[in-house]
Order: structure tokens, then C-alpha cells, then sequence
């Protein structure tokens, strides 16, 4: 049976960590859409023509230790302005999400895009200043020197290009469900996923 939960939110809201847990709990696959501009991003800054590399993306590419990396996300961002390189990511995003057993997609534009008759929709949020302190503690433990400010600074600049460009801008589906993790504990924000997600499938099974 396909079942898709697509789960869209700026930076640092929570949202990869609920798409991990959400999948973990029901067995099904997930997909970090993110990662799919980080590693056309991670090309470009090596050189590669954007859409030459959306259009080349392999499995492999998805695997690199190096796109966690602040230069790398501004990279994705700036790539991800294009529509065209959008377009050649989308057929993956579409069958990874009809895959039998069920699918989680995070990213900024599955509810509203790329799957738009998902089962369940999120969108989840924080405060600037709460997913600037989450993304900074991240940074910090994977040893990248870097400020609060600076991380902050990041955060808004690309959540700005994100929610502004034409195509697919990052904003909630009409039917979404809004979470906000600001004084939430990960349990309790995957807590209150999981029930959502549990709600659909009683309707459905
Ligand atoms: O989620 P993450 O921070 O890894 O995404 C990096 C960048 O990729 C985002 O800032 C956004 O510009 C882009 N992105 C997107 N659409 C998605 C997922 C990510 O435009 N579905």
C-alpha cells in the first residue's frame, strides 16, 4: 500500500528528526529531499553546471560526508531558486513517495508540490532564535567553527530566498498541520507526528 506523510518546514524546525522518527515507528522509507540540493549544491561549488548535476544525481552523490555544511546549504538554496533544476528532481521525490510500504518526504515544498494528495501533511515550525541554537549545537559537535549569529543569520537569509522564489516556495499546504517545536521536547514533537500520522492511517486501513 502506498502511504505518503510529507513533512515541509525552514531549517533546523525539527522536521528531519520527526521525518526519521515518523518513519522509524509506521516502517516506512524516507527520503530528506534536502539532501538532493545539497549534493547538486556541493557540485556546483565544484564546478559542475546546477542543472547538468541535478540531472546526473546518483545514489552515491546523496552519500557524501561533506553537505552538512553551512556553504553547502546556501548552496542547495541558491541552486534550488531554479526551476528547471527542480523539475529534474522531481520524478525521483514522486516515485520515492508512491512506493509500496509506505513513504516520509521532508522538505519545503511536498505538501504543496511535489506531493499534493499526501495522506498527511505537516508543516512544522520554531523560532528563529530556537532552530539558530539547534543548528548551532549541530555545527559545533560536528566541528565546524562557527557563531550563533552567523548560523542565525544563515537561517534567515535562506529561509527568506526559500519562501520567496516563484517556483515551489517553501510555505504550508492549505491542509497541513502546523507544529510548532519552539518549547517542545523531540518527544513530544514526534509524539504529536505520530498521532497525526495514526489518526490517517485508521481512516485508510
Ligand atoms: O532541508 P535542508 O536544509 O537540507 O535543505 C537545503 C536547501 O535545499 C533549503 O534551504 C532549500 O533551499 C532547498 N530545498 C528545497 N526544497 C526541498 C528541500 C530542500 O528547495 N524540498
Amino acid at each position: 500500500m502506498a502511504f505518503t506523510v510529507a513533512i515541509d518546514g525552514p531549517a533546523a524546525s525539527g522536521k528531519g528528526t520527526i521525518a526519521r522518527a515518523v518513519a522509524a515507528r509506521f516502517g516506512f522509507g524516507h527520503l530528506d529531499t534536502g539532501l538532493l540540493y545539497r549534493a547538486t549544491g556541493r557540485r556546483m561549488l565544484d564546478g559542475e553546471d546546477p542543472l547538468e548535476a541535478a540531472r546526473n544525481l546518483r545514489a552515491e552523490d546523496l552519500q557524501r560526508s561533506d553537505l552538512r555544511g553551512g556553504d553547502v546549504a546556501q548552496a542547495a538554496s541558491r541552486v534550488a531558486v531554479d526551476s528547471a533544476v527542480r523539475a529534474a528532481l522531481l520524478d525521483f521525490q514522486r516515485a520515492f513517495a508512491r512506493r509500496g510500504g509506505g513513504a516520509v518526504l521532508d522538505g519545503r515544498d511536498i505538501g504543496t508540490v511535489i506531493c499534493p494528495d499526501a495522506d498527511v501533511k505537516l508543516f512544522i515550525t520554531a523560532s528563529d532564535e530556537v532552530r539558530a541554537a539547534r543548528r548551532h549545537a549541530e555545527l559545533s559537535a560536528a566541528g565546524e567553527d562557527v557563531t550563533l549569529a552567523a548560523v542565525l543569520a544563515d537561517l534567515k537569509q535562506r529561509d527568506t530566498r526559500d519562501a520567496a522564489r516563484a517556483t515551489a516556495p517553501m510555505k504550508p499546504a492549505a491542509d497541513a498541520v502546523l507544529i510548532d517545536t519552539s518549547a517542545m521536547g523531540i518527544e513530544d514533537a514526534v509524539a504529536a507526528a505520530v498521532a497525526e500520522v495514526s489518526r490517517r492511517l485508521e481512516t485508510v486501513r
